[in-house]
């Protein structure tokens, strides 16, 4: 098919939707490292696990041989209200920056909780419902989690607690606004409701909390009241999973045209939507039936790929939570002041860990003021505001296409755009107004949090 055919939206008709999740831990030779147990550092078996976490989700936690699981019908017409989600082709933005490059954007921003977060959201709360559950615990940092949650859990009717990180509590009351419409109750973390918000409050007065501490609230509820269990919005292989739809939708649309990509770049948090966008494609490398390239971005102020450990560490602040081993900066790691929230965690999912290690992707790092340059290019001549996460994104793909002016190669690059930059006015203020902080840590700094990961193997 000619190059001028090809729309600036690839969508997917309903029945062209995937009806299965990839589960791409089933072609990796060498598998995830398994969760372990963080009082006797063994393997946490599926009992051990289901005491945390939903039956169903355990199970396809510990599914290392399954390509494919099927999606429920239930989820699947929950995915029909706001998937497909749309292959754009960026031909503003090659036009814009004369690149013989051709772009393609996955934009998962179109749903109210304006991120990919949903996919895995819904599939959770399908899970707990199943299992007859009375609600579920987590914890949110930026917000965009606790968002998809609250959403995810009204559908299906459950009590939905969330724990966030106190500085966006009170710097994003929106966001806690909108969990609330979907019926969600919101605390800000660290609290006095828990054993381990006590702790922190008492040994850290004023503290405005962290990610690990909301987890370890999160986690401590769960546990003490019956008929709840606790979700995670990324890191985890489920969550992977679940957001395989990403890449099997992009997968489908690009196999309609014939295009094949040579470079696929994504953002990375805790790995969730860099996971999902690579999966098929992944698998295809892993069978030697395909080669691309494959870039994780992420901030320099938050390190995890490019400049951590691959090791076991907690995952949490309390250190009740199964450990996991990954690329980490240590669980007391705290990035300096960044507006990208959801990829300030400090480890990485251990199937994108592992195939990292193996040397299957790259990494690389961008600073925060650079992230918004793109950020706003983008803007500017596709029209979508973006999230400064998915911006790191944006960043890259630009620079690739960059390069591509350079060479004069053709080359197509896929990027994930997870979603949209709303409630992150804030931030975009700050690069305005020239307030933009692109503090890197210093090589001592990481040592000092490196040196106190626990001792394992
Ligand atoms: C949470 C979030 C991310 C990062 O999380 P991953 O699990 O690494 O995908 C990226 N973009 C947006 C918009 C998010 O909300």
């Amino acid at each position: 098919m000619s190059e001028n055919k090809i729309p600036y939206k690839i969508y997917l008709e309903e029945d062209e939707m995937p009806k299965a999740w990839y589960n791409v831990r089933a072609d990796m030779k060498n598998k995830p490292a398994p969760l372990l147990n963080p009082g006797t550092l063994q393997p946490m078996t599926a009992e051990e696990l289901g005491g945390v976490f939903c039956e169903e989700l355990v199970a396809q936690e510990l599914d290392n041989e399954n390509a494919y699981i099927e999606i429920p019908q239930e989820i699947r017409d929950f995915y029909k209200m706001y998937r497909p989600s749309p292959l754009v082709r960026a031909y503003c933005l090659e036009e814009k920056l004369q690149t013989p490059a051709k772009i393609y954007y996955k934009f998962e921003g179109n749903n109210t909780s304006g991120s990919h977060k949903l996919n895995s959201a819904i599939a959770q709360a399908y899970y707990a419902k199943k299992q007859g559950l009375k609600g579920v615990t987590t914890e949110t940092g930026a917000g965009q989690w606790g968002t998809a949650l609250s959403m995810a859990c009204s559908y299906f009717d459950l009590d939905c607690k969330v724990y966030m990180v106190k500085v966006s509590y009170e710097q994003k009351p929106f966001r806690r606004e909108v969990m609330r419409v979907y019926g969600a109750s919101v605390t800000p973390s660290p609290s006095m409701d828990t054993e381990i918000g006590k702790k922190i409050n008492a040994e850290h007065p004023g503290t405005t909390g962290s990610l690990g501490c909301a987890i370890s609230e999160a986690v401590e509820v769960a546990v003490k009241n019956p008929g709840y269990r606790y979700v995670l919005g990324s890191v985890l292989n489920q969550v992977l999973l679940h957001q395989s739809v990403i890449g099997l939708e992009t997968k489908a649309a690009l196999d309609k045209y014939n295009i094949k990509p040579d470079v696929i770049i994504g953002c990375a948090g805790g790995g969730s939507n860099l996971g999902g966008l690579i999966s098929p494609f992944m698998g295809e490398k892993l069978r030697g039936e395909a080669d691309y390239e494959i870039i994780a971005v992420e901030p320099a102020s938050c390190p995890s790929f490019t400049r951590g450990v691959y090791a076991y560490d907690f995952a949490d602040t309390g250190m009740v939570c199964p450990l996991a081993k990954m690329y980490t900066l240590g669980s007391d790691f705290i990035p300096s002041a960044n507006h990208a929230g959801g990829l300030r965690y400090h480890g990485m999912s251990p199937v994108l860990s592992q195939l990292y290690d193996d040397g299957l992707m790259k990494a690389v790092s961008v600073e925060q003021t650079k992230v918004f340059e793109a950020a706003e290019q983008f803007a500017r001549v596709e029209g979508i505001l973006p999230a400064p996460e998915s911006s790191h994104a944006i960043r890259v793909a630009i620079d690739e296409a960059l390069k591509c002016k350079e060479t004069g190669e053709e080359k197509t690059i896929v990027f994930g755009l997870t979603g949209t930059g709303y409630f992150d006015l804030v931030a975009y203020e700050k690069f305005h107004d020239g307030e933009m902080d692109d503090y890197i840590p210093t090589d001592e700094e990481l040592a000092e949090y490196r040196a106190k990961l626990p001792k394992v193997e």
